[in-house]
């Protein structure tokens, strides 16, 4: 049983009221113009939802990963961009920089992140490597008191609005992992340059693409962590990235119930409900128990980085369960609707292109299913 407190009910209370104002009329609209809801987030900074787990000294919130999970799910019941937005600082970009990061690059980089004043981008993905990260090419050479990078950073979130990206390169490809290194490098930075691809299929108000590091110097004082250690800074990134792609997916997939629910009673086909029909009632009883064996997945992962675990074969589990059940439960809802799933008068179309994203992003499905047993396999990954 997933239970609240009085003061997490309140919270998730405020969104929907704020959700219900800001988000609902606007959602289409900028899905379809591809543009990230920055006037939206904003509005949802000023009441401190980007902070998160963040520690208020470094302009988070302090939260606890369950309350923080409970935003990322409310939020995302309306619009998972807007989840990931309240997300970024706790997950994907700024827990590294929190794990690893030197006071001065909390204080300049991860505090105005937090506090939604500044965005940032994690570039770990290549055109040559994406699940395969330590294969990673980008080249990095000393030059004094400057690291020296060069190569491209593919499919790449934020171009848009990223005012410094989370990056990584490597010393010495023969070193594998331990080759790797962090850097924060700021947008203005000569040689660096985004190139963004438009008209994505899903998650279209994210703008995602190339960057390219030609000669890129940055000063030593921007290095995350140590030299060869970078690939933790990205591992710790991931998977605390992970609890938030799942959240969101739980969130996207209860509006599908939510939806259907309605819908199936309105639509009269034959002369009745299609609610009567007993295979539109079948995907709606996979539909409410995949929705709540994702949150429950979803909320497990919580309660364990609470109790101050690392959880990362639970990060697999929470994230591949969610979205692998989101994109089933995307797919019945857009059977339900017939037609009036392809027109986005509707949300189910929109739930559906996404779903198939959520699949591949931070760690795609194939591969967490073969983590998993993996670890209980005692294979060594
Ligand atoms: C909209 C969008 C936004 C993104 N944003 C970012 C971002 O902000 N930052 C970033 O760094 N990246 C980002 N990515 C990239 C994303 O993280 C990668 O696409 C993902 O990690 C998969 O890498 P790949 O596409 O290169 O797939 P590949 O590694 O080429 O894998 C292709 C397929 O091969 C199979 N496969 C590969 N390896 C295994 C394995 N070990 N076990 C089983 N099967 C396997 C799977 O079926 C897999 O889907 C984004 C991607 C998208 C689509």
């Amino acid at each position: 049983m997933i239970e609240f407190d009085e003061m997490q009910l309140n919270v998730a209370k405020t969104i929907h009221d704020f959700c219900k104002e800001e988000v609902v009329p606007q959602v289409k609209n900028y899905d379809r113009e591809e543009r990230y809801p920055l006037e939206i987030i904003q509005k949802a900074a000023q009441l401190g939802f980007t902070g998160g787990v963040i520690p208020e000294k470094y302009g988070g919130s302090g939260l606890d990963w369950k309350t923080y999970t409970l935003i990322i799910e409310t939020f995302s019941y309306y619009c998972h961009v807007m989840g990931l937005a309240m997300s970024t600082a706790s997950g994907l970009i700024g827990s590294g920089i929190l794990k690893y990061g030197t006071e001065e690059q909390k204080e300049k980089y991860l505090k105005p992140l937090a506090e939604g004043k500044s965005y940032g981008a994690a570039g770990v993905t290549e055109p040559n490597s994406g699940t395969d990260v330590a294969s990673l090419q980008t080249t990095v050479t000393k030059d004094g008191d400057y690291y020296v990078l060069n190569g491209t950073k593919m499919w790449i979130s934020f171009l848009d609005v990223a005012d410094w990206i989370l990056t990584f390169g490597t010393l010495d490809r023969s070193l594998g992992h331990k080759g790797i290194c962090a850097f924060i490098i700021d947008k203005d930075t000569p040689g660096l340059s985004f190139h963004p691809i438009k008209n994505k299929v899903g998650f279209r108000p994210i703008e995602s693409g190339e960057v390219v590091l030609n000669e890129v110097r940055v000063n030593k004082e921007n290095l995350v962590g140590e030299e060869g250690k970078g690939f933790n800074v990205a591992m710790t990134a991931v998977e605390n990235g992970r609890l938030s792609v799942a959240a969101r997916a739980a969130g996207v997939a209860r509006a599908c119930l939510d939806e259907s629910l309605q819908y199936a009673k309105e639509r009269i086909v034959f002369g009745q409900s299609i609610g009567k029909f007993q295979l539109v009632q079948s995907k709606i009883t996979d539909m409410i128990i995949g929705v709540e064996n994702s949150r429950y997945q979803v909320y497990k992962l919580a309660y364990l980085k609470d109790k101050g675990y690392r959880a990362r074969y639970e990060s697999s589990a929470a994230k591949m369960y969610a979205t692998d059940t989101l994109m089933k439960i995307a797919t019945d809802a857009y059977q339900i609707f017939g037609a009036y799933g392809c027109s986005d008068e509707f949300n189910v179309g929109r739930y559906f292109r996404d779903a198939k994203v959520f699949q591949i992003v931070e760690g795609q499905n194939d591969l967490h299913r073969s983590l998993i047993a993996q670890n209980a396999l005692d294979y060594k990954s």
